[in-house]
């Protein structure tokens, strides 16, 4: 099985609470993923120890979006130069002692817990999002909505007559067109049925599929509905249709002419 969680170019901590706040732009995101890190270095590394430094951190944190969705403080950057992040309880990162039971789970559910993603994306569709994405921000929240990504992708193929395979990434004119199409993800408004659409299973555990209903809003089927039904471009997620259509139809024109340049 691919993993996805820890990649050589990206890492993700969606299902540790990273972007459950209601500000969850990248400044903000990586402002209290910074706090943390330099508060946990100072704690020795001890249960008790975390346990209290990781109620300390969650008190001075922000509120979580979604309450029934944990946030953890003990996710946070893993090296110096603070590009990628990480469970700073587990025994690879603390140096031997296992610290997760600190955390807002417990070192089972964290060791077993692998979001659907896992089951659905392939390898190729794997190493497109880390390649694409350009940082952790956007890589966590492409990963986790396989209907995004496949949607953008689809896009992109159906508009330049050619699937996105990795070559064409390597090219950092379309790698850039490519993250600007993926990075709509990132400019929905709080509590976007787009932002955590991903963890929406039906009773069968498949996801339930998104609906725009244009109908009540009176106008035709955009024909970039599947990526404005998976950002969820519904005037009742509080985006605006007609502005992300146009961007979606922009990103792809850039996307098509970086593509028409090699
Ligand atoms: S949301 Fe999925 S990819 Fe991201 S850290 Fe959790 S299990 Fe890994
Ligand atoms: S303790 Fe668990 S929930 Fe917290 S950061 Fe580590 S893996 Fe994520």
């Amino acid at each position: 099985m691919i993993r996805l969680c820890q990649r050589p170019g990206a890492s993700c901590g969606a299902c540790c609470g990273l972007y459950n706040s209601r500000d969850h732009g990248r400044e903000a995101v990586r402002a209290e993923l910074t706090r943390r890190t330099r508060e946990l270095r100072r704690v020795e590394r001890t249960l008790p120890a975390f346990r209290e430094a990781a109620a300390r951190l969650a008190a001075a944190g922000p509120a979580p979006l979604f309450p029934t969705v944990r946030i953890c403080p003990l996710l946070g950057f893993l090296d110096e130069a603070e590009t990628r992040i990480g469970c700073l309880a587990h025994p690879l990162v603390t140096g031997g002692p296992d610290l997760r039971d600190a955390g807002a789970y417990d070192v089972t559910t964290c060791e077993s817990f692998l979001c659907p993603s896992h089951a659905w994306l392939d390898d190729e569709e794997a190493s497109l999002t880390e390649l694409a994405s350009g940082d952790f921000h956007l890589y966590g929240l492409v990963v986790t909505d396989v209907p995004f990504l496949r949607a953008a992708l689809g896009a992109v193929a159906a508009r330049t007559g050619a699937r996105v395979e990795r070559r064409h990434l390597e090219q950092a004119p379309f790698r850039e067109a490519l993250r600007r199409l993926l990075a709509l993800k990132e400019e929905l408004e709080p509590g976007s049925e787009g932002l955590f659409g991903a963890f929406r299973p039906g009773r069968d555990g498949e996801p339930v599929p998104r609906r725009i209903d244009y109908q009540a809003i009176d106008r035709s089927t955009s024909p970039y509905d599947q990526i404005l039904t998976c950002v969820g471009a519904d005037p009742r997620s509080g985006n605006d249709l007609d502005l992300l259509e146009e961007e979606v139809r922009v990103r792809l024109d850039g996307c098509a002419a970086a593509m028409r340049t090699w």
